[in-house]
Parts: C-alpha cells; structure tokens; sequence
C-alpha cells in the first residue's frame, strides 16, 4: 500500500518533470504569502500551467541586502540611543 509519503514524492518528482519542459508562457505576478493572511512582502511570478515561481521581486538577492541595511540602521540607531542615554 502506498504511503501519503510516496505519493507525495511521486507527485513532486511529475511536477519536476513538467517545470522544466513547460515553456512557462501565461504567467502572473501575485503576492507571496507565507502563511494564510501573512504576505511575505515581495511579488512572485507563477507560470500558470506548471505553478513554477518564474521571477521574484524583489529577487532573493535583493531581499536579503535590504534586510542587512536594515539590521545595520537598526544597530546604528540603537548605538545613537545609548550614547544619548549616557549624556
Ligand atoms: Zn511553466
């Protein structure tokens, strides 16, 4: 008897197998959630027949610098709060 497991892995291996043969032609932006109600803040491009994520915007990359120039601002403001502070 087959398992929810393997069934799983079957299906994910059949979606495999059409992302990379589909040419991705209908695509649509929409936002990305990361839980029901959540937005993950950024866009995503879903080819509409495969449901493969295309494109991402902003990119990964540009995720990832935006949220280290924000920890960076973050402790910068916190540092000037405390030489404030000690004033
Ligand atoms: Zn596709």
């Amino acid at each position: 008897m087959e398992t929810y497991k393997q069934l799983q892995k079957e299906f994910d291996k059949k979606v495999e197998e059409l992302q990379n043969i589909c040419p991705h032609k209908r695509k649509q932006w929409m936002d990305k959630w990361w839980a029901i109600g959540h937005s993950a803040g950024y866009q995503v491009q879903v080819c509409l027949r495969c449901n493969k994520i295309v494109k991402e915007k902003p990119t990964a990359e540009e995720r990832k610098k935006e949220f280290e120039k924000h920890i960076k601002e973050m402790q910068k403001g916190c540092r000037k709060h405390i030489k404030q502070t000690d004033i």
